[in-house]
Parts: C-alpha cells; sequence; structure tokens
C-alpha cells in the first residue's frame, strides 16, 4: 500500500478538530508517555499545549540529546535551475514571472560546487526548477557525479520522478532526494498548483517511496507552512513518515518545516503561522518522530534559529544562496525567495559553539553506507 492509498485526509481533518478541544491534562499525559499515537501527537498541537510550550520543548530537547547528542549537521543548496514550465503561486520561480532564467553548464556547476567546498560545506544540496528540456534526468545525473567530485555528499531537490531515474542519480552518487508536498491538503493543493507537472497532488504524494525503492538512503520531507493548517499539515506529515519508516526502513527520514518567505509574484499566505506556532509545531514534531532528521533553513532570521536550535533540530544550512550560480556569480539570475539569516557559515559555526554544539559536515562514511542493504517493503 502506498503512502496516497492509505492518507485519510477528512479523518485527519477530525482529528485536528478533536485536538482544539484538548485540556492541559491530556497534554499532559501525552508528554507523559513513551508511545506518541496520532491522536496524541494531534494533542501536541492543540492551543492548551502552546500555553505548555516550555514543557513541550523540554521534552523535544531531552530526546533530540540522546538520539543525536548537540551536533548539528550543515549544508548548503547549489541551485542548478530557475527555468520552470509549472505556475506555484508561491514561487519565484514560477512560470511567467519576469525574472531572469539561467540553467548551469555542467563547468558552471562544478564552479559553484568549488566555492562551497572552499567555503568548508562537504553536504550539498543541489536544488533545480522543473523544466524538461533544460533539466533533464542525464543532466542531473552528471550535476550529481560533478558535484560528488567536490563534496562527499550530495541531494537532490527537484521535480519528482519515477524509479529508475532515481535509481540512475543513486547510481552517480546522490545520497538523498528532497521532495516537499507542500501542502498535504488536497483540496488546498490545486489553488497553489495551477500549472505543469506539479499539479498533479497524488503523483506527488507517492514519489518518495520511489526514491526509496530505487535505494536513495535519505529522504527529506515538508510542508510548505502558510498554504494550509499547519495542524493538518503536521498530521499528514508525521503520517507520511511512519508509513515510510514502515515500508522503507533503512531510509533516514528528515523533515523540514519552510514557511513562506517573499519571493517575485508578491505572494502573501492565507494561513500565515506564527513564531510561537513554529516552536510549537517543530517540538512536538521531535517528540512525535525521535528518531527523524529536523531540518531548518536560513528562511528563518538568525535570532529565531539560534532559538529554534535546542528543540530538535538536527540540521541547517548557512551562508545560502537561492539563485543560479549565486556562489560564484552572484547576480546573474533571479532568486526563489529571500532569506532571512544571511550570516557566513563561519559565523554560524561560531553561534553553535557558542551554544554548546558541535557543527558536523560529514558524519559517514561511504564504505559503511555500502555496506547496508537498501530495503524498501522489507
Ligand atoms: S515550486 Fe518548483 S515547480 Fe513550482 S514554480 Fe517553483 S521551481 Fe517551479
Amino acid at each position: 500500500m502506498t503512502f496516497a492509498q492509505t492518507f485519510d485526509a477528512a479523518a485527519t481533518r477530525r482529528c485536528v478538530e478533536r485536538a482544539h478541544h484538548a485540556r492541559r491534562v491530556d497534554v499532559a499525559a501525552a508528554l507523559d508517555t513513551a508511545d506518541c499515537s496520532l491522536e496524541r501527537f494531534a494533542t501536541l498541537l492543540s492551543p492548551a499545549a502552546g500555553d505548555m510550550l516550555e514543557a513541550l520543548a523540554a521534552r523535544a530537547h531531552a530526546l533530540t540529546v540522546e538520539r543525536f547528542g548537540r551536533t548539528m549537521a550543515l549544508f548548503a543548496p547549489l541551485y542548478l535551475s530557475n527555468e520552470c514550465v509549472c505556475t506555484c503561486t508561491y514561487c519565484g520561480f514560477s512560470r511567467g514571472l519576469p525574472i531572469r532564467r539561467k540553467t548551469l553548464r555542467i563547468d558552471e556547476v562544478a564552479s559553484e560546487a568549488q566555492a562551497l567546498a572552499a567555503r568548508g560545506f562537504r553536504n550539498v544540496l543541489l536544488v533545480s526548477s522543473e523544466h524538461p528540456k533544460h533539466v533533464d534526468p542525464a543532466y542531473l545525473a552528471r550535476c550529481v557525479a560533478e558535484t560528488k567530485r567536490l563534496v562527499p555528499y550530495v541531494a537532490l531537490e527537484v521535480a519528482a520522478a519515477r524509479e529508475p531515474q532515481y535509481a540512475s542519480w543513486a547510481h552517480a552518487g546522490c545520497d538523498g532526494v528532497v521532495l516537499y508536498q507542500e501542502t498535504y491538503d488536497p483540496e488546498a493543493y490545486p489553488r497553489y498548483h495551477r500549472g505543469g507537472p506539479k499539479q498533479h497532488y497524488h503523483e506527488r504524494l507517492e514519489t518518495p517511496e520511489r526514491a526509496a525503492a530505487a535505494g536513495i538512503r535519505h529522504l527529506g520531507l515538508g510542508a510548505l507552512l502558510g498554504l494550509a493548517d499547519w495542524r493538518f499539515e503536521a498530521l499528514a506529515l508525521v503520517a507520511h513518515a511512519r508509513h515510510l519508516y514502515r515500508y522503507g526502513w533503512r531510509t533516514q527520514i528528515n523533515i523540514s518545516f519552510p514557511r513562506i518567505n517573499p519571493a517575485a509574484g508578491n505572494f502573501a499566505p492565507e494561513r500565515p503561522v506564527s513564531d510561537a506556532e513554529l516552536v510549537q509545531l517543530i517540538a512536538a514534531v521531535r517528540i512525535a518522530l525521535p528518531m527523524a532528521g529536523i531540518v531548518l533553513s536560513t528562511r528563518e532570521p538568525a535570532v529565531l534559529r539560534d532559538r529554534l536550535i535546542p528543540l530538535g533540530v538536527t540540521q541547517m544550512s548557512a551562508g545560502s544562496s537561492t539563485e543560479p550560480g549565486g556562489y560564484s556569480k552572484p547576480g546573474e539570475a533571479g532568486e526563489q525567495f529571500h532569506l532571512e539569516d544571511t550570516r557566513p557559515r563561519e559565523a554560524v559555526v561560531q553561534r553553535l559553539r557558542e551554544l554548546g554544539y558541535e557543527p558536523v559536515d560529514k558524519d559517514w562514511e561511504p564504505a559503511i553506507s555500502s555496506m547496508i542493504p537498501h530495503a524498501v517493503g522489507a
């Protein structure tokens, strides 16, 4: 059974409604058990739990230190292209927007990867818009292989693909795939995805399983906060991650909580998420998914990022650019969205150390991971 076949949006909505009536005593009970069912997780998302943020944060922090220690993996996005055939209303790369378009040549990809390696990065996320002509599977395989010559960990955040494509990228050296559902709300999804291949909600929902089946060992899931009810998104995300754990048990899951930032097109989120709600969400997800990586991007301002670290964050981007070529030749192409935390990598590293965290650039050996068979549906 795929997640798309099992996910019940109506039942998830009812769960959210019930959670609105949770009392403090229900939140305390949910915090007091190691077995965090979806019903209990919903309780942690309730307004009552929002009044008990210190207790949530303490539990989330303890679980994180127990599983991950006080470490923080650092990565940087490398944008390959901003040419897109899709119309996503929240995105600065959306088709038809008047920005300068560019797809990096392979030698430009190498220059960008070199610039990041020179800054100390060993973990690079290759990001691209969707364009079947400019960004085809063979091009992406070459980008992965070229980047892999310079940094040991390479992941892809690109258009949804089929299993053979993921297998070819894994063969080229791809360690991870990030694919946000953007919104799990099937009624909201078509309002924001108005054209291009990305408009197919179910197709996207099934895709992470294809990547896992192809041998991709790290999967990144996420919902773009601001498009729909954040409590609904959180419940769906946790259900999705648990489904993948069940059917792809050797796959490491990472969860992201990107909030919508300003971009070309001036999109305003229908359901903005406050800082306090973001704190509650991250703490609750850490409690529900103690083994998952939690990723925080430079979309959030530096002060807030520093405050969110102890709640359960295990990976952070730093010194990022969201335009193709932005590290070696900034200003030649349009950016996807504006960044809030513009600190260079060294400043983030220094702040992490001040907070008692050890920045980590590489925490595995290919020789070890290659001994572990990838198994999905096992
Ligand atoms: S979100 Fe992705 S697919 Fe949609 S417009 Fe932006 S780059 Fe294109």
